[in-house]
Parts: C-alpha cells; sequence; structure tokens
C-alpha cells in the first residue's frame, strides 16, 4: 500500500512524492500558547519583588475569580493538577481498599492517584464517538468496593454527565470530574467541573487554561472542600476548617497552623496564582476565538461533501456543548474510507505538506507494566491487586475502543487565533492528503 498521487494536476502531486507543500510558511503566533503580555509579566515579577511566593493571600483572590467564572462556592488552589485531583480524591472520602473508576486512555495524574490513599484504580472503556468514558461500561465494574468516578472530559469534549450521574446517585457513588482538557467547556449550556461533585482542573503550561505550574480543586460542597484542606493545606486549617471533628485533629489548640493528615503540602506558588488572575481575564474571549478557528477547521473538512477517512471530535452544534479550548484536538480517523490505509502513513503525508498532523492520543493504561505487575510497596503482588484483593487488572482486549485509538484518531493543528486564509491552507492539506492518495 502506498500513497500516491491521482492522475491530475500538479497541485494534486503529495508533497511527500515530491509535489508543492500546501502549507509553505507557518505563523508560529497561530500556535503560540498561553499568549501573554506585559500584564502578565508585570505580575509575576511584582509577587517575586514582593518576595509573596510562598504566602496565600493572592492564591484567595485567584480561588475567588476562578470560582466566579466557574460557578462554584469553594475553590482550592494546588501546586499542580494532579494534587488537586488527589485532594478530590480524599474530599469524597476516598481510602484504603476502595475502588475508584476512571478511564485508560489518558494522562495518569487521575484515576491513579488512588493508589496514594490506599486505593485501587479500576479502569473503564471509552465511547468511541465522544472519546470520554462510556457510562455502560462503568456500570459493568461498579462493585461494593466502587467509591468514586473520576472521568475526564476528554480533549475538551464534554463527557456523557446525565448519565454518569444517573450512574452514580443509583450506586452511592461519588463523582470527580477531572477538568484539565475542559477548563470553559459547556455540557448542554453548564459549565464542566461544576456537574459533579468536586473537579480537579490543571493549570499547567500546556494545557488550555495555564497558570504556570498549577492545579485548582472546585466544589459546591463546603465538606470535601474543608477535607481538602485538611488533606494538604495547613496554612488555612485554622481559618477554614469548620467542622468539629476535622478541626478538632488537623486545627488542635496551641499550634499556629494546621497540621496536615498525611503531611502532604499542596499550596499553589503565588507567582502562579498571580499569572493565573490575568490569564483568566483574558481566557473566555481567547477561548472562543479558538472555538471559531477550530470550527472554520471542522466546517471546511466537512464542506463539499466531507474529506473521507476524517471526522470531526465535537459535540453537535445544537447541544449546547462546546469544546472549551480544544486541548490537544484530535480528529477520528475511518481508514476504511482510505482503502485501509494506516493512520501513520496519513500522518506522514499530512506532515509533508506542513499539514501539522501528528499521533496525539494517550497510551491506554491498564496495560502498562505499572498497572500490571507494579509492586509499589513490597507486597509481594502488584498493587492493584493487594490494595483491593481481587483482581481488577483488566488484560489486553478487554477495553477495546480504548485500545483501538491510536489507529483512529489522529492530533489536528491547534490554532489559537481564527485566521481564515491560514486555517484554509491548513484544510487544504488534510483535504489533499485525503482525496488524493491511491492504494495499490
Ligand atoms: C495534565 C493532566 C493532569 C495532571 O495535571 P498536572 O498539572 O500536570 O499535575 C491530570 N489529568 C489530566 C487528564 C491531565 O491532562
Amino acid at each position: 500500500m502506498a500513497i500516491g498521487a491521482t492522475m491530475g494536476t500538479r497541485k494534486e502531486k503529495l508533497a511527500i512524492h515530491g509535489g508543492p507543500k500546501t502549507v509553505e510558511q507557518e505563523r508560529k503566533e497561530l500556535f503560540h500558547w498561553p499568549i501573554m503580555t506585559e500584564e502578565d509579566e508585570r505580575a509575576v515579577i511584582a509577587v517575586l519583588r514582593a518576595g509573596k511566593c510562598s504566602e496565600i493571600e493572592i492564591n484567595r483572590e485567584f480561588e475567588k475569580e476562578w470560582g466566579a467564572y466557574l460557578g462554584t462556592k469553594y475553590n482550592l488552589a494546588h501546586c499542580n493538577g494532579t494534587c488537586s485531583l488527589l485532594s478530590a480524591m480524599y474530599g469524597v472520602g476516598v481510602g484504603r481498599g476502595d475502588e475508584v473508576i476512571g478511564p485508560s486512555l489518558v494522562y495518569w495524574g487521575g484515576a491513579m492517584q488512588a493508589f496514594v490513599l490506599g486505593a485501587t484504580p479500576v479502569f473503564a472503556d471509552i465511547d468511541p464517538q465522544t472519546l470520554c468514558i462510556d457510562p455502560n461500561d462503568i456500570e459493568k465494574r461498579i462493585t461494593k468496593r466502587t467509591k468514586a468516578i473520576i472521568l475526564v472530559h476528554q480533549y475538551g469534549h464534554p463527557a456523557d454527565m446525565d448519565a454518569i450521574m444517573a450512574i452514580a446517585r443509583r450506586h452511592g457513588i461519588k463523582v470527580i470530574e477531572d477538568v484539565s482538557h475542559a477548563q470553559g467547556s459547556l455540557y448542554k449550556g453548564r459549565m464542566c467541573g461544576t456537574l459533579g461533585d468536586v473537579a480537579g482542573i490543571s493549570m499547567m503550561g500546556g494545557k488550555s487554561f495555564v497558570a504556570g505550574e498549577g492545579g485548582m480543586l472546585s466544589t459546591n460542597d463546603r465538606m470535601i472542600y474543608e477535607r481538602a484542606v485538611a488533606l494538604c493545606h495547613y496554612e488555612r486549617a485554622l481559618t477554614d476548617i469548620t467542622d468539629p471533628k476535622l478541626r478538632a485533629v488537623v486545627a488542635a489548640d496551641g499550634f499556629r497552623s494546621g497540621l496536615p493528615l498525611l503531611g502532604i503540602k499542596g499550596r499553589m506558588n503565588q507567582t502562579c496564582s498571580a499569572f493565573g488572575r490575568v490569564q483568566l481575564k483574558y481566557f473566555q474571549s481567547r477561548i472562543e476565538e479558538i472555538q471559531r478557528a477550530m470550527n472554520r477547521f471542522w466546517d471546511l473538512l466537512e464542506g463539499g461533501g466531507g474529506t473521507p477517512g476524517l471526522r470531526p471530535h465535537r459535540p453537535a452544534k445544537d447541544s449546547g456543548s462546546t469544546m472549551g479550548g480544544w486541548y490537544n484536538p484530535v480528529g477520528h480517523y475511518v481508514p476504511e474510507e482510505l482503502g485501509g490505509l494506516p493512520v501513520g502513513k496519513f500522518i506522514e503525508a499530512v506532515d509533508a505538506e506542513g499539514g501539522r498532523c501528528g499521533r496525539g492520543v494517550n497510551f491506554p493504561l491498564h496495560l502498562h507494566p505499572v498497572l500490571n505487575v507494579g509492586d509499589a510497596f513490597g507486597d509481594g503482588k502488584p498493587t492493584r491487586v493487594a490494595f483491593t484483593n481481587r483482581d481488577v487488572r483488566e488484560g489486553k482486549g478487554s477495553l477495546p475502543a480504548s485500545e483501538a485509538l491510536g489507529e483512529r484518531a489522529l492530533g489536528i493543528p491547534w490554532f489559537k487565533h481564527d485566521w481564515p486564509e491560514e486555517i484554509e491552507k491548513y484544510a487544504a492539506a488534510w483535504k489533499k492528503v485525503a482525496e488524493h492518495f491511491r492504494t495499490k
């Protein structure tokens, strides 16, 4: 099988075969992120000059503003997204022997935090359209030990929250939203991060919302917030914990601050919260421009009867749902429509056109050795088995949609500006490859 030009014009000859490149020059600002101005720089320098990296008053301002944006009462800035997810898990009561269900096809910062609390991650498959955790598969994996579901709005696409919440309520299970890909995404008109019991949100340098290195826990449940404070925010235990039982332990009389329950420190560096506050001022208008740009790209590919082999990964236009900042955007790849062309060949050909195509999907965690043989505590058996006393390991073939996705999705250009002429060039590069390959 090979990619080849049709007999048509020179323009149709693929760059990979010596034809002209579709995108000859890339404009770097089209992809650069985050967008920073002197206002960001001044805010960060002010923290450094004042010697306030390790205090919390700017964090509190940032939390207030973030809560106003998202629509959550309690917001707790963390040193990174991973720690905010650990806090969220502790907040909803995950503990020793519990099981936490999450997607396999994702970064490890979510469900794997269960290990820190003596609990076990259990992986469920994804819905091949949304690429988010499949509610039906969640239900199959629930046992008496299941304490929480941790879902990801994958690549900005909202998960099927109505179905997930219905299952969770039916079984008395808590729901943690990992909003690390979906800051600003709407699910049927409501903000992702306000739909479950609590959200953990990465704000590290590569995400749609950037606060440097950082994370946020957001919830409307006071007790979840207080438990997160008790876990890893000693500096606000005396002021923020009202629950008498928690106060008696972590905010005991005679100490100047609290003593965190597991000794963990989760505070955000204030250069990050100061930066995050400035980023937040412009975030909504910036992601709206991203949404226009990304939708423009897909509308071009879907126009004129569509493009063989390619389908957008985005919610229906009239659904009230959005992709937020389109973090790490991907497209569905349908090799059957291209004579079975392997995704790797398609990527090479688009790249040769300057079209910015990549692999873009994660490795399924359930197949990784850490989740199968990893024995972190020397139990003489895998940690996943040691912590729950049953073999939860999924094995190859057990999560078919997650395992197949590497061949059925590809990374698309992540435009940060809606510049029609530029976007048209990228769409043309993709269309050219999809329409002018030939299999032998
Ligand atoms: C980035 C990310 C995390 C971890 O966040 P950090 O800020 O890097 O600690 C967790 N979950 C998902 C889905 C992520 O993409």
